[in-house]
């Protein structure tokens, strides 16, 4: 899925034909970030995504949602690791963002306690991934992530290649059989740049931060490479122990169990926290951090206050979400001014053209921004953005940086913001459609723009998948006119590309191969490669089991079309449409004549199962799948009104699926009914 994709999500509407579409770019984003730490969108894009999916699921209930991303709330806890029950919950913190809110704490404490002396320990808040480390018998056991704060991930071996997590811990010295540790796993600054400078040279992806890419790496597979991560932990709490607190050493206070877990040859907040008699003291100790947390060797969002006796937070307690004990104060965001001297505009795939801001380049909390995507049309106005203006840079935890504000004060002589009228590849008028924020340039032949985003989306890996012609050497072919539309990609004058700098026998043959592996693509590629609106994998997978051979869908009608799995009558429309285009036909017709695979599996048309849908449910059974394709039946990926029959392991449980599909009046068999049904199966 290319970046371009997901902000198309982000600017139009989401109805029943593209629910699907939009899951598909959710899910895409968590893979991203839990998979492969990095992070594609802001956190604020993602949660308008996460939230549009969230409410049309809330305003259609007839669409099966269970297995929505928005439905697997624990956010770590999506991949394969096991998850594991914490004993005792890793409640979050409340927050506080001044000093007002630390005094209303302190307060809060002063009234619970009562007429007794207290005093606080304040220590730097690590922005990482939370690991909770259970030790037995002085050996390291268990490893788990925070996930949703009840559960988490087993990741004990990832675990053990981290730095300052010690395998062993003499805590039986200190009268315990069992202690669980709680700290925050993180990348020391510089490594992180270093180990960035290292895979650009490899060119593999660099990495976007320290956070996502400390929790990203506890979530790998492979141990080897997590040791190559600099992973190191910084230990800030004891979760429980036993024999329970009271009965041993560890029960006097915050400070003196850090300075217990320094002693025993854990990294934590020794030397870094401070006791404070007063909340003065801690606002002040606040703000002497805030200050030099730039130039600090690790990312830190801000402070934890904790009364400092045990004993203290013992008699507080918590409520379900979060200890009454301690607080959060949250840094302010790194915010820096610049001067905006233009608005540039992006051609998109689609046509959609997105503004971007050119910025005289500044250093946001480590990173230069010279561009800034502006979104859109909307988002300029409501900010009231314009040339000329000085613009407040923000990167909280997020990656891509945004223009928050602007100086008003610092405004002269810059001119009203008019968006453009027409299209700065083509020149064609742009439109904006109702209900939608971005405006598009509809010249889909012969705009230059969209053209080379079509070449570059068809060869892609989502796409056609046309190894070694990435988007610069499209983009190189196509100022030498090499190439100049999809199909000149299968009609390369291999002894031009020769002439060119940089090409040798060996990387033409290399692009040969490439390209003529891509000729025969299972059918849905090509499918997805076309770039119709909302046909993405899933979407192309169902429409490639309907025909055998692509051009069929010439006839399909629209009927047709919405009886396909996924497919409102949007979508069926545009598809219908799509398929009646001369020049898309055309297309087509040239693609297959260079080569190109345009047939599907055989579908048999004169089979018992032939126009029924059949879907399973809480189990996949590969044989029978096959059996039912023979006999020209499909098998569905999400039980709908169009599914034909649902088969179940067992009836009669009285789950949701099942009463769902009775309610679409579909047939429910168990696969022992399924096959005496249709007795030529077995
Ligand atoms: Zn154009």
């Amino acid at each position: 899925m290319l970046l371009v994709d997901i902000l198309n999500f982000l600017n139009s509407e989401i109805n029943s034909s593209n629910y699907s579409e939009f899951c598909r770019a959710l899910e895409y984003l968590n893979h991203k970030y839990y998979i492969d730490a990095e992070q594609v969108i802001s956190d604020y894009d993602y949660d308008v995504l996460f939230k549009k999916i969230e409410k049309f699921e809330e305003e259609h209930p007839e669409i099966d949602s269970s297995e929505s991303p928005t439905k697997l709330v624990a956010k770590g806890a999506r991949s394969s690791f096991e998850t594991v029950a914490h004993s005792v919950p890793m409640l979050s913190l409340s927050n506080s963002y001044n000093a007002e809110d630390l005094i209303d704490f302190d307060d809060s404490i002063k009234k619970e306690l009562g007429d007794v002396d207290y005093e606080y320990y304040v220590e730097p808040k690590f922005d990482g991934s939370s690991i909770a480390l259970l030790y037995e018998n002085n050996n390291l056991v268990r490893a788990a992530t925070r996930g949703d704060g009840t559960k988490g991930e087993d990741i004990t071996a990832n675990a053990r290649m981290v730095k300052h997590i010690l395998q062993v811990g003499d805590f039986k010295k200190l009268g315990y059989d069992t202690v669980e540790l709680r700290g925050e796993v993180v990348i020391n600054k510089s490594k992180f740049e270093k180990m960035n400078e290292a895979r650009e040279e490899q060119g593999l992806v660099t990495f976007q931060n320290t956070r996502n890419t400390a929790s990203g790496s506890l979530r790998i597979k492979d141990i080897a490479e997590v040791k190559n991560r600099n992973l190191e932990a910084f230990i800030y709490n004891i979760g429980f122990v036993k024999p329970e607190m009271g009965s041993g050493d560890l029960e006097k206070s915050q400070s003196f169990n850090i300075e217990q877990l320094s002693k025993l040859g854990f990294q934590s907040a020794q030397g870094l926290g401070k006791t404070c008699k007063t909340i003065e003291e801690v606002i002040a100790f606040c703000n002497e951090w805030e200050e030099k947390r730039a130039h600090y060797e690790y990312d830190i969002d801000g402070m934890v206050v904790k009364l400092n006796s045990i004993q203290q937070q013992l008699s507080l307690g918590a409520t379900s979400h979060h200890p009454k004990w301690a607080i959060a104060y949250k840094f302010k965001a790194i915010e820096k001014p610049t001067k905006l001297f233009n608005i540039e505009y992006q051609v998109g795939r689609t046509g959609i053209v997105t503004p971007v801001a050119k910025v005289e380049p500044v250093s946001v909390g480590g990173v230069t921004v010279r561009s800034v995507s502006l979104h859109n049309e909307d988002n300029i106005l409501s900010k009231d953005i314009r040339i000329g203006d000085i613009v407040f840079i923000e990167r909280a935890g997020d990656v891509i940086p945004q223009i928050t504000r602007v100086d008003i004060n610092e405004r002269k002589n810059v001119v009203d913001f008019e968006y453009i009228k027409t299209c700065p590849s083509c020149a064609s008028e742009l439109i904006r459609r109702d209900g939608e924020a971005a405006w598009r340039c509809v010249n889909t032949t012969t705009c230059p723009a969209q053209n080379l985003e079509k070449i570059i989306y068809f060869a892609s890996k989502d796409a056609m998948n046309i190894n070694g012609l990435g988007k610069d050497i499209i983009k190189r072919f196509i100022e030498e006119g090499i190439i100049k539309d999809i199909p000149s990609i299968y009609q390369l004058n291999y002894e031009e590309i020769l002439k060119l700098d940089g090409w040798k026998e060996k990387s033409i043959e290399n692009l040969r191969q490439g390209i003529e592996a891509s000729k025969s693509n299972e059918m849905h590629r090509l499918l997805i490669a076309l770039g119709i609106d909302g046909v993405g994998n899933t979407m192309a997978k169902s429409l490639a089991k309907k025909v055998s051979y692509l051009l069929d869908f010439k006839e399909y009608t629209i009927d047709q079309w919405v009886a396909i799995d996924d497919v409102g009558p949007k979508m069926a429309q545009s598809l219908f449409d799509f398929f009646h285009k001369e020049e898309n036909l055309k297309l087509l017709y040239k693609l297959e004549s260079l080569g190109v695979n345009l047939k599907g599996a055989e579908i048999n048309t004169t089979g018992i199962l032939y126009g029924k849908q059949i879907v399973f449910t809480g189990f996949r059974n590969p044989e029978l799948e096959k059996k039912i394709e023979a006999l020209g039946g499909e098998v569905g990926n999400t039980l709908s009104k169009k599914t034909s029959i649902l088969i179940m392991k067992e009836k009669g449980s009285g789950s949701s699926k099942e009463k769902k599909a009775l309610d679409y009046g579909v047939e429910v068999m168990t696969v022992e009914e399924f096959e005496r049904e249709y007795s030529s199966i077995s």
